[in-house]
């Protein structure tokens, strides 16, 4: 396949999510495979809901996921300026072809005009669309009027006539009769374009071959073939991804749905995704299958992907929204990560905590903790207390199952004592010793193990208990036991 050149082009009106980062990712794919280009290009023509800080959000989300763009507004590229607006002249000059070329015209109608217009459509409960009061206007008398500077727009002079066939890779040819269509807003009278303008030159200028774009553009996909066509340009190939439904499979993924997501941890919105944990691995293998034939439980990284995918096999159908694979796929890349890189990793989330990381002491809890780990965060349930000075367990956990607090404590003493009589406290030197006591007391290993857990990790639940001691070391081991046994005969 010829090298292609692909683009996301996000309106910088909100966060960087799910499915702008599945849009970005396949068109990434697909320029990596082929050995050509993919861009950033910024969409900011609606400038009243441009957010200040959501393009700076995009560009940070984009490179945490490792999807680099080779052009881009923050790195310039061969067709510089990428933000559209630093484009407006361009917009103008192509607007004015069509306008020459009889395909637009200036349209001088007030909002007021409109809006009375658009009222009485919807009273004789007709779809509201562009009356064509300006559509033939001598040319001679419209450019006169533009000229003396009254305010205008530029809209599409759309055949009234006739059927657009408009060809998606993922869903064939699709019909639309003319008449259907409307006459719409190319230029704004702000002198802005419209998406629909700046998209399609801007995908001509920077010589895209493949549109790919979330499938809310498909009722605009005749009006946008039909100005490629009228420029007499080549078209590029359009492939209209498929629509996120809700976690229970009923309707498409909503604003509820992302608070209800937060709920358990999970968020649709790349930003939060780090802050919670979550690989940028886990979160691209889950995008990738949402909408990708490839088998949904294939663990794949970003190179791999890069070698498999195909736009081909890329499905139509809605994908609903699992956030238990996303779980699966964030655990199973954790695994596959090097200690080295895992323990990178990690840090950030025990010192923003304000722990003080040993990197040795990371090192060695790497094996233990490894297998636990769903999310990033998860360490700090399963490892916060290797870097506490004290742990402060409930007391009530450190009485053992079938014991009161009396006899807990007598095995906290006795566990006290074996264990200080060890010159070392290593996995293989304290786990006999130990486990001889638990014989000759008549106690369970659940009852004598489970005390001294609580009472050197501060929790009932931790990595393997010995390796755990032996990692927290022989002093803060014993110290911690003594408090343990302090608070059991406090009870
Ligand atoms: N600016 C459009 C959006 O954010 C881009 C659609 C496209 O990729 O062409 O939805």
């Amino acid at each position: 396949m010829k090298p292609a050149r692909t683009r996301f082009a996000p309106s910088p009106t909100g966060h960087l999510h799910l499915g702008g980062a599945r849009t970005a990712l396949y068109a990434y794919l697909l320029a990596k495979q082929t050995g050509g280009q993919f861009l950033l290009r910024i969409e900011d023509t609606d400038v009243k809901r441009t957010i200040p800080g959501a393009e700076q959000e995009i560009i940070d989300g984009l490179h945490w996921l490792g999807l680099d763009y080779d052009e881009g507004p923050d790195i310039g590229g061969k067709f510089a300026p990428y933000r559209q607006t630093e484009r407006r002249e361009i917009y103008q000059r192509y607007a004015k072809i069509l306008i020459d070329n009889d395909k637009a015209y200036p349209c001088f109608c007030t909002p007021d005009q409109l809006e009375k217009t658009r009222q009485e459509q919807l009273k004789r409960k007709e779809n509201p669309r562009y009356a064509g009061t300006c559509r033939n206007i001598p040319p001679a008398e419209a450019a006169k009027r533009s000229a003396d500077g009254e305010a205008h727009t530029v809209r599409f002079k759309m055949a009234q006539e006739g059927v657009t066939i408009a060809h998606d890779h993922l869903r064939g040819d699709i019909a639309t009769d003319n008449k259907q269509l409307n006459d719409q807003v190319l230029i704004k009278s702000d002198g802005l374009p419209t998406y629909h303008l700046a998209a399609m030159v801007d995908d001509h200028e920077m010589q895209i071959t493949h549109v790919i774009r979330g499938s809310e553009w498909l009722g605009s996909f005749p009006l946008h073939v039909n100005i490629v066509r009228a420029f007499g340009w080549e078209e590029p190939t359009w492939v209209h991804l498929s629509v996120f439904l809700k976690p229970s499979g009923k309707g498409k993924l909503s604003k509820r749905d992302s608070a209800e997501a937060n709920k358990d941890g999970h968020s649709v919105f790349i930003k939060d995704m780090e802050d919670l944990g979550f690989t940028p691995e886990g979160v691209l293998n889950w995008a990738a299958l949402m909408g990708w034939g490839v088998a949904e439980d294939d663990v794949l990284t970003l190179s791999q992907m890069i070698e498999r995918f195909s736009i081909d096999s890329l499905t139509p159908s809605p994908a609903a929204v699992n956030f238990q694979k996303l779980d699966h796929f964030n655990a199973t890349h954790i695994r596959r990560l090097t200690p080295e890189d895992l323990s990178a990793r990690l840090k950030p989330y025990f010192t923003r905590e304000g722990l003080k990381v040993n990197d040795d002491v990371l090192q060695k809890i790497i094996p233990l903790i490894r297998e636990r780990l769903t999310t990033l965060d998860d360490c700090l349930a399963f490892g916060a207390f290797f870097f506490k000075e004290d742990v402060s367990p409930t007391p009530e956990d450190l009485i053992a199952k079938g014991l009161d607090a009396k006899q807990s404590a007598e095995v906290a003493k006795k566990c006290l004592e074996i264990l200080s009589s060890l010159a070392s406290i290593d996995h293989a030197t304290a786990e006999p010793a130990l486990r001889a006591y638990v014989e000759e007391s008549g106690l369970t290993p659940n009852q004598v193990f489970g005390i001294l857990r609580v009472a050197t990790t501060g929790q009932k639940v931790s990595p393997p208990l010995f390796e755990s001691m032996e990692i927290i070391g022989r002093e803060k081991c014993l110290q911690r036991i003594q408090t343990a046994l302090q608070l059991l005969e406090k009870i």
